[in-house]
């Protein structure tokens, strides 16, 4: 059949494509069989932070090296029963800890779009660096990321692919790897929308083994609201309203991409929307409240890898100060984690200490619950957990989405990724939504035409993200549709 020569065509485009890319990290032989379900022939790649307990899930590091997993993550086995055929397991940043993909024992990963064949080698984004190469380079039909503060929709946004970070809380976290719980997603990342809302439709479920999974009649009540902005508008945009947020635009955005959003900016009013400038003050504050709590999290979460529990094991030495126990400990920590997660570690036990809570920890919880405030005064849609008293504000009008360029630049060269900074700058576009757990959806817009390298194509491509309120995820995918 049709879906079986594609099933090989995936396998065969992997075998020749990525010695170069470097997307995967394990590929998983053909089936013999698959159930029949509404994901039948479509291939799907999977972050290698998912269990899966016929490959390995080594999250790019040399702690979980040689780790198999005892049981299957809540989403692949919910991929597997709607009839996916789970194609192998993908490159990523060091327990997802970075934004170019560069943090991996298993190597950098090579963005595989290249407009001018010059191989140049640029960066795939990170931290599912893999998982978006692989959808552009046409090795899968999708892949399955995960995001904390903009890991799939950074690597959309430079491969060209679309990346979606549901709400928090719709994917079920079973069976993924902790990096920071509170604000860790499973995402989508595909080449088309309409295999991305066929996978979203199986994986987005009620589990009861995930503490943090939504339940079904919240999550009902959530999407009602939105398919009533949605219902009148058919193929028009008549009436819906969107809000560009001034914070956005920092001058590090290039002009290449500002041109850019406002080409996409006409297409959406012609359409019918409304188009209204807003605020979201507390935005500059995002990330470094990001940077602490997503350090302080993993500093907890990445505790258990002590070489005897979970982790590499590294054998004591003679250090007579220390008992073999701490020996083991620290050689193993020492060993098993790279210099960015070990970065990581220190920042969050420190934010974490008695000196530093209040300063810190504390300070960035309050930062966290500005911005979601800031979110939610500006929706008119209103937020289910929140409990403050939702709107009518009279003082900014109210919008269903925002719209926002979804990075400050195209894919950096992987030979400047050496300066951490300027990757940590990446990010300052995608926290907001992460740390109020809002629905995120990058979506590709292509290069503008011009003569690279001799001959007439697109150059990079850059992503705009659409960002709607919690729940809201089937109303974002829709008008990512009107800009398919
Ligand atoms: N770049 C961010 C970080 O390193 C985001 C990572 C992610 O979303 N997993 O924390």
């Amino acid at each position: 059949s049709r879906s079986v020569s594609a099933r090989c065509e995936h396998r065969e485009i992997i075998s020749e494509k990525n010695p170069s890319v470097n997307a995967f990290v394990n590929v998983s032989p053909r089936p013999a069989s698959l159930r029949k379900g509404p994901l039948s022939g479509l291939t799907i790649a999977v972050k290698d932070n998912i269990a899966t307990t016929t490959l390995p899930t080594t999250c790019s590091s040399d702690m979980l090296r040689d780790f198999v997993s005892p049981f299957d993550a809540t989403v692949i086995r919910l991929l597997q029963e709607s009839g996916a055929d789970i194609i192998g397991k993908t490159n990523l940043d060091e327990f997802g800890m970075g934004s170019l993909n560069v943090n991996s024992i298993h190597g950098p990963v090579r963005n595989p779009f290249d407009p001018s064949s010059t191989l140049e080698g640029r960066s795939a984004g990170g931290s599912s660096g893999g998982s978006a190469a692989a959808v552009a380079a046409g090795m899968c039909n999708a892949a399955l990321g995960t995001d904390t503060g903009g890991s799939v929709r950074l690597p959309a946004s430079y491969c060209g692919v679309f990346g979606l970070k549901p709400s928090y809380g719709l994917i079920s976290r079973w069976g993924v790897v902790s990096y920071a719980d509170s604000l860790d997603c499973v995402g989508i990342l595909a080449s088309e929308l309409n295999t991305m809302q066929r996978v979203f439709n199986s994986v987005a479920k009620y589990d009861s083994m995930d503490p943090t999974s939504a339940p079904t009649e919240i999550r009902l009540s959530a999407s009602n609201f939105a398919s009533k902005v949605m219902s009148s508008k058919g193929t028009t945009l008549n009436g819906l309203r969107i809000g560009i947020p001034q914070e956005y635009f920092p001058k590090e955005v290039s002009p290449d991409i500002l041109d850019r959003v406002r080409g996409v900016v006409t297409q959406l009013k012609e359409r019918g929307a409304t188009i209204i400038p807003v605020s979201l003050p507390s935005t500059s504050y995002a990330l470094s409240a990001y940077y602490v709590l997503a350090s302080a999290e993993a500093s907890s979460n990445l505790a258990r890898y002590d070489g005897v529990q979970y982790g590499s094991y590294v054998k004591p030495g003679l250090d007579t100060d220390k008992t073999k126990t701490a020996q083991i400990y620290a050689r193993s920590r020492a060993t098993g984690f790279g210099p960015e997660v070990q970065k990581r570690i220190l920042l969050g036990t420190y934010a974490l200490s008695a000196d530093a809570f209040d300063n810190y920890f504390l300070q960035a919880q309050r930062i966290r619950q500005v911005i979601k405030d800031d979110f939610n005064r500006i929706f008119r849609i209103p937020n289910y957990f929140s409990d403050s008293p939702c709107h009518p504000n009279e003082i900014s009008p109210t919008i269903d989405v925002l719209l926002h360029p979804s990075a400050i630049r195209t894919a950096p060269l992987l030979t400047e990724s050496r300066s951490n900074l300027n990757s940590y700058v990446q990010d300052v576009l995608t926290v907001p939504a992460s740390l109020a757990g809002l629905p995120a959806l990058s979506v590709p817009i292509p290069g503008p035409l011009g003569n690279v390298g001799g001959g007439s194509s697109h150059s990079w491509p850059i992503g705009i993200s659409i960002v709607g309120q919690w729940g809201t995820d089937d109303m974002v995918l829709a008008i990512g549709k009107a800009l398919e």
